[in-house]
């Protein structure tokens, strides 16, 4: 089998996952800057769910110990995603999809060398010029929503549970915070400026937050430790941006404009209405008295995704509601408690459980649940 065989295997096995991976030039520059050609035929078959390696051992006619020894170097690499069990052979293993193995882990350790550096730029050209397309048309749902800053709602006490930050962190059980990869990608592709915001901002939980302080990437967090950063986030204008499901959050983001997965499409590809299919939270920036405003223009520079805009000439503000993604940045800072985040009357549809999650993903894509699980298990 030649090298380009098994680099076109890996490309295909990948665009099987629930994230749509076109393939073209610039996925097949960054892949082969990644992983070798070796890497590549290996990783064309496993799994994308996640595997016993005693299954996975059986299919590819590897010896046992000598599997879980090359599985455990892949996952090093950030290749391959394991969840630890009680012993080696009850560890769980699936092939990284685009966004783990591309978007998060290279990124995560916050390592600035010329690897990085040079991988950075066709990760940075792929994300916007192809993966975020798919992700900006209605249907396709993203892996992260937004929701609004808890003191911004017009009644906190009556927040819906499912975008309450504070009370997500309650439903998860190990917290791990990581340097942002987003940012570090851009700040390293010499087409982009240095991000000003804060660092190390990204969560993770349960076990996906065990796996980033194992593999070195994260550090153990207290909640109330994770509450301060969040409070620090508010402050600096970053979009709290959770798991697309009520239960079992594994990731919590503090979102750049500019920068991150969630927003960087809706900031540069789409510049009129955004869909709510995008994971709007059930909120939305309203007045709480026009009368109170003063004209400062605050909210209309806040706003991730210019939402707002104030013209100064006129003092005159213009609020754009089918842009709105409720996130609440606008009201945090509003000197004069002009504003407010009012629920909208339909509430986000936000999937239940990250399966859920998934099988509307495949959905959009026109994929049957029989296909999909066999795709996921191939
Ligand atoms: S107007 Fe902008 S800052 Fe305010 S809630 Fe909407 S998206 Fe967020
Ligand atoms: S921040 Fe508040 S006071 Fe300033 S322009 Fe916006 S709504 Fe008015």
């Amino acid at each position: 089998m030649s090298d380009n065989d098994s680099y076109e295997k890996y490309l295909k096995h990948l665009n099987k996952s629930p994230i749509a991976t076109p393939i073209n030039e610039t996925l097949i520059e960054m892949v082969k800057k990644r992983v070798t050609p070796e890497e590549a035929e290996f990783l064309s078959k496993l799994p994308f769910r996640g595997t016993t390696p005693r299954k996975i051992s059986k299919k590819l006619g590897i010896p046992l110990d000598e599997l879980i020894e090359k599985l455990d170097k892949y996952a090093e690499k950030g290749l391959v995603y394991s969840i630890k069990g009680s012993t080696p052979n009850k560890n769980l293993y699936s092939v990284g999809d685009v966004l783990f193995a591309y978007y998060r882990m290279p990124w995560w350790s916050g390592n600035k060398d010329d690897y990085h550096s040079d991988l950075s730029t066709p990760v940075n050209k792929y994300y916007i010029d192809d993966l975020a397309n798919s992700l900006t048309t209605p249907g396709p749902s993203q892996g992260l929503r937004s929701v609004p800053v808890n003191e911004t709602v017009e009644d906190p006490s009556d927040i819906l549970p499912y975008e309450d930050v504070v009370q997500l962190l309650d439903t998860v059980d190990y917290y791990s915070v990581s340097p942002c990869p987003c940012r570090t990608r851009h700040n390293l592709d010499p087409n982009f400026e240095e991000s000003k915001y804060p660092m190390e901002v990204c969560f993770h939980f349960g076990d996906l937050g065990k796996y980033c302080d194992e593999i070195g990437v994260g550090r153990n967090v207290t909640k109330e430790e994770v509450l301060e950063i969040l409070k620090k986030c508010e402050e600096a204008g970053l979009v709290h941006a959770p798991s697309s499901w009520r239960e079992r959050m594994d990731t919590l983001c503090n979102c750049d404009p500019e920068y991150c997965l969630y927003t960087e499409p809706i900031v540069k590809l789409l510049s009129g209405p955004v869909p709510r299919g995008l994971q709007h939270s059930s909120y939305v920036r309203d007045w709480a008295d026009e009368e109170k405003c003063i004209k400062c223009g605050l909210c209309a520079k806040r706003c991730p995704i210019d939402a707002i805009e104030f013209i100064k000439d006129e003092k005159k503000l213009i609020f754009k509601e089918e842009r709105c993604m409720g996130c609440g940045q606008c009201v945090y800072k509003c000197p004069s408690e002009a504003i407010v985040m009012k629920q909208r009357d339909e509430p986000a549809d936000v999937a239940k459980t990250p399966m859920d999650f998934v099988v509307r993903l495949l959905k959009e894509r026109g994929i049957d649940l029989e296909t999909a699980a066999k795709m996921i298990d191939d």
